[in-house]
């Protein structure tokens, strides 16, 4: 059986101000997918995330959830440089917040909820740590804690923004186990990452952007000698004042 598309993108154009940072994207993501999104720094990879999860809005072009709610079912993890940690707040507290919905509903967090919050955060190696303040944990924990959340949040589409950029190899190797329980579960999961070994390894499907789409499809075909030479070629190329688009203008 073919799986259904459950994001598809369709001439996705997504800019700031006029400046467009992600040029006529088309494609889909099935259900049950695992994608690796990678590219140069500033292909637009965490733009074409952003307008993804509904954070910015397209210029041009759409994206359709099929069978999903945007709000409730796409569990977003942003790249820690977007994140304040200097804000007190627990370890605990940061992995319940994801289910803020639930709270609201509830008027409060629930045993249950509590419950399962330290359960995610042993199944994350952070036993104990609900009390800790996320300010006093170092990067791979603090991402171990993001994980947590994640899991509580039991969504069946996931979104990593580059996941394990700056996080040490045992912390990564524990949340890369996450990730492919994840798919065996079927969820669809799409990450940013840099890592193209990693990408090899453990995600079958690569979307391979440089503001516009290389190729998006099996990981070995698009991570092929040609694309990667396209892409470098692209970068090179990249005008950051250019206003107009330049599929357009050609
Ligand atoms: P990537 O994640 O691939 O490194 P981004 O999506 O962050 O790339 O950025 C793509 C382009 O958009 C870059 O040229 C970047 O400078 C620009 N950009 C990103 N965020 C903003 C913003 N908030 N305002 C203006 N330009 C932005
Ligand atoms: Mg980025």
């Amino acid at each position: 059986m073919i799986p259904a598309p459950v994001i598809s993108i369709e001439n996705l154009t997504v800019t700031y101000g006029r400046r467009p940072a992600v040029h006529h994207v088309e494609g889909c993501f099935d259900s049950g997918s695992l994608t690796a999104i990678v590219g140069p720094n500033g292909a637009g990879k965490s733009t074409l995330m952003k307008a993804v999860v509904g954070l910015l809005a397209p210029a041009e072009g759409c994206i359709r959830w099929d069978g999903i709610d945007r709000l409730r079912d796409i569990a977003y993890l942003p790249q820690q440089a977007e994140i304040d940690r200097s804000f007190p707040i627990t370890v605990g507290d940061t992995v319940v917040a994801g289910c803020w919905r639930e709270i609201g509903v509830l008027r409060g967090v629930t045993p249950v909820l509590w419950r399962r919050a330290i359960e995610a955060l042993s199944a994350v190696g952070l036993e104990g740590f609900g009390r800790r303040l996320i300010g006093s944990l170092s990067a791979g924990q603090f991402q171990r804690v993001l994980f947590a959340r994640l899991l509580l949040q039991e969504a069946p589409v996931i979104l990593l923004d580059e996941p394990f950029t700056a996080i040490d190899g045992r912390t990564t190797a524990d949340l890369l186990a996450l990730v492919r329980r994840w798919h065996g579960e079927s969820k669809t999961i799409i990450a940013i990452l840099h890592d193209f070994d990693l990408v090899r390894e453990y995600f079958p499907m690569t979307l391979l952007l440089a503001r516009e789409l290389i190729a998006w499809g099996p990981t070995r075909e698009v991570l092929a000698p040609a694309n990667l030479l396209v892409m470098r070629r692209m970068s090179e190329q990249w005008d950051d004042d250019a206003v107009t688009c330049s599929r357009r203008a050609a």
